[in-house]
Parts: C-alpha cells; structure tokens; sequence
C-alpha cells in the first residue's frame, strides 16, 4: 500500500496518472518492482490501483481508479479492447497500413507502448508494471488484433530508469517480414521494425505529412531530420519538383533511398544527404540553395528541465537556418517533439528565429500529434508533439 502524503491526493482526483517520489509518505509492505498496490490519501481513503516502480521517481503510475477492479488478464484485455476500438473509430484500421495502437497514458494503460504494421504488431514495454504483465497485454493483443505476429522492441533508453534490461524479438506468432511494407495516404513506406528508431515509423506525423503533401507541387523541398523519408517521399508523389533528404543515420537513408523507388519517384527528382542538419543547413546556404518548402522536425531537443535553455536555442537554430534558405513566399514546417516545450514558447521561438532571419512570416497552420496518439484530458503531458508551418512575405 502507498500513502500519499496530505494534500498530494489532488492531483488524482483529478485523475492524473502519475504519483511522483516526494508525494508518497509511507509504502507498506514489500511491493515487488511493477506489483499492484492500493494507493490511499494521508487519511487511508482509496484513490486507486496503481503499478509500483521503485527504481524510478515516477514512483507510481495508475491502472485504476476504479475501488472494484482488479488488475488481472480481463483488465488488459478491456483496455486494449477500448483502445483498438479508438483505432476502428478513427478509420485507421485498413488491413496494408499501420497506427498506434497503445499510447501509453493516452490509453489508460502507461508504460504500454504498441504499434501496428499491417498484419502484425510491435510493442514496448517501458514501465515495471507494464513489464510484470507483458504476457496478460501480449494475449490481450494477440486476441483483439488478430495479428499473425507480435514483436517486442523493448529497448528503449527509458527502461533503464525502471531498472529493466533490453528485449528484443518474436513474443508471439510469426516473425514480421523485413522490410514490413505499409502504406499511408497512398504512398508506401517499407518499415524495419527490427532495428528502425522507436518502433520504425513516425505514425505521430501522419497529419503533418498529409498537410505538406497538399502544398507540394512544383515545389523545390528540404526535408531535414528526415528519417526513412516520410515527409520527403509524400511532397514528391504529390508533385514535389525535387527533395532533399538529409539525416545523419545512414540506415534510415538508404530505407528512405528504397521508399523513394517503391514509389516510382525518379532519382533526378530527390538526393538524400548524410549530413549533420545544422552543417548542412549552412552549407546550403553558403552554396546559395533556396527552397520554397522546408520540413525540419528533429528529435527530442529536450528531455529534462536542466536540459531547456540549450534545447530552446537548438530548436531556435535550426529554424533561424530554415527561414535563411527560404525563397520568398516558402513555407517552412517546424516541430518539436519535446513534451517540456509548450505551444506558446515554441511559437515564441519560431518567432524569435523569424526574426533573426530577417524574414515577415504568418502561421498557415498548427500541428500537431495524430489522434492515434491521443493526449489524456487529465495528463496534459500525453501532449508533446507540436508544429508550426510559417509562411514567409513573397
Ligand atoms: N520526419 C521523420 C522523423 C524524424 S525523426 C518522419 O516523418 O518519419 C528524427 C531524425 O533526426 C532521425 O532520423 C535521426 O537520425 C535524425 N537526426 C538526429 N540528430 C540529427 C542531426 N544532428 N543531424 C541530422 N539528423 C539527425
């Protein structure tokens, strides 16, 4: 049993998951890393169920607050049920493409992370509790799904904060193929699931890809950041007049190189490059490149609060370049999936590089994460990816 300290019990009233270190007072008993313990307010009222993770500051995360509901395989499989309901409900579940199936928190069930490649499903356990019952959520999936194959990518740099070891491979039925080739708004993307960055796509981006696509044709486009390709490859079936790719990861390059080609895009009309964005971007501009649109969507810049003045002044880099090597009237789309950046400083920064560029620019749209990453109403940290497409004076 975990005692919250007085006053710490507001938070999950509000239904908030989380139950931080400092909150708890006392802990009875000797839960095991990812045991269920009943949590209760200083006065030994029950707030919830919750999953024990004593290695982490995240000390607790809640399954339930449900006072009669028992964490156990019919739990799992209710909320699996509900979350790939949510999927059917948002018309992603067509047999060749792919979703987020569980987001976590966004699902009701933390740590659980599970996404879906056509006929088989990739998932990561990042939380003790999720841990402790990998095979109640793997059957609960094999059973909702369908899926001919369930593979487990638990190697994420998060687990080591729950004290787990890495997991990789086959959980439950067939191995998925390598490449896995999926398809999103009629482009196809082939997928390695094996080795590719979280679960090997970006499904977070699906609505953004769809926005550049629509503003693509006939324009000259940068694509930083670019991973596998996937806003590069949708600007180029919609017409995109020649892309450049650029990443760092010579892997995600050579797939991107791949997703080009399954497309019929001819090779006169793209170029990934291997570079350090921030070198290339001043590198294009010394060469005296101009695009009319520019995607620059980098990975987390911020990942602790000691962490956000130099992530900010990154992210206000990037887009300062971004803005330099736009021609007049070019559109420039920037991201951060960091969760501890807000909207508002993230306009303010975007602004602030505008500036600094000495361009005009106003806010043709505002992105955000896909809805098959939902963001609990009561945990706004489910929040985290946001986006601004910017047009500059012609
Ligand atoms: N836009 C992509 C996802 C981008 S993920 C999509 O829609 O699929 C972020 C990418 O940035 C990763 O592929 C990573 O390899 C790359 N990356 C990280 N730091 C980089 C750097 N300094 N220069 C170039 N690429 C970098």
């Amino acid at each position: 049993m975990l005692i919250l300290a007085p006053g710490r019990e507001k938070s999950l009233l509000r239904r908030h998951v989380w139950i931080f270190s400092g909150a708890v007072a006392a802990v009875e008993g000797d839960p095991a890393p990812g045991e269920t313990v009943v949590v209760v307010d200083a006065d030994r009222r029950f707030l919830a169920r919750a999953a024990w993770s004593p290695e982490s500051q995240l000390s607790a995360r809640v399954w339930s607050f449900d006072p009669e509901e028992r964490i156990d395989a019919a739990f799992f499989r209710r909320r699996v049920h509900l979350a790939v309901e949510f999927r059917r409900f948002l018309k992603l579940d067509a047999p060749t493409g792919g979703c987020r199936l569980i987001h976590s928190e966004g699902d009701a069930l933390p740590g659980v992370i599970a996404d879906r490649y056509g006929e088989f499903v990739v998932v990561q356990f990042l939380s003790a509790g999720a841990e402790r019952f990998r095979s109640e959520i793997v059957e609960a999936l094999r059973q909702e799904t369908g899926a001919k194959g369930i593979f487990e990518r638990s190697d994420a740099g998060v687990r080591a904060k729950e004290g787990l070891s890495e997991r990789c491979g086959v959980i439950a039925g067939e191995a998925p193929p390598n490449p896995i080739v999926i398809e999103e708004n009629g482009a196809k993307f082939a997928v390695d699931v094996r080795h590719g960055q979280k679960s090997g796509f970006y499904f977070d981006q699906r609505d953004a890809r769809t926005f550049v696509a629509r503003l693509a044709a006939g324009k000259r486009m940068l694509n930083a950041f670019s991973y596998t390709g996937g806003f590069g490859v949708a600007a180029a079936l919609a017409g995109a007049e020649h892309v450049i790719n650029v990443d760092s990861s010579a892997p995600a390059l050579k797939l991107a190189a791949h997703n080009m080609e399954r497309n019929r895009i001819r090779p006169e009309r793209y170029e990934n490059r291997e570079n350090d964005v921030f070198a290339e971007l001043r590198s294009l501009s010394a060469a005296g490149h101009r695009f009319d649109l520019i995607v620059l969507d980098p990975p987390k810049f911020i990942d602790s609060r000691n962490a956000l003045t130099r992530g900010c002044r990154a992210y206000q880099d990037i887009a300062r370049l971004g803005f330099g090597l736009l021609a007049p009237g070019g559109v420039l789309c920037n991201f951060s999936c960091s969760g501890l950046m807000t909207p508002e400083l993230f306009q303010k920064i975007t602004a602030d590089a505008a500036v600094e560029a000495g361009v005009r620019g106003v806010i043709l749209h505002r992105f955000e994460q896909a809805a098959d990453h939902p963001a609990a109403l009561a945990v706004p940290e489910s929040f985290y990816l946001k986006g601004l497409a910017t047009r500059i004076d012609a």
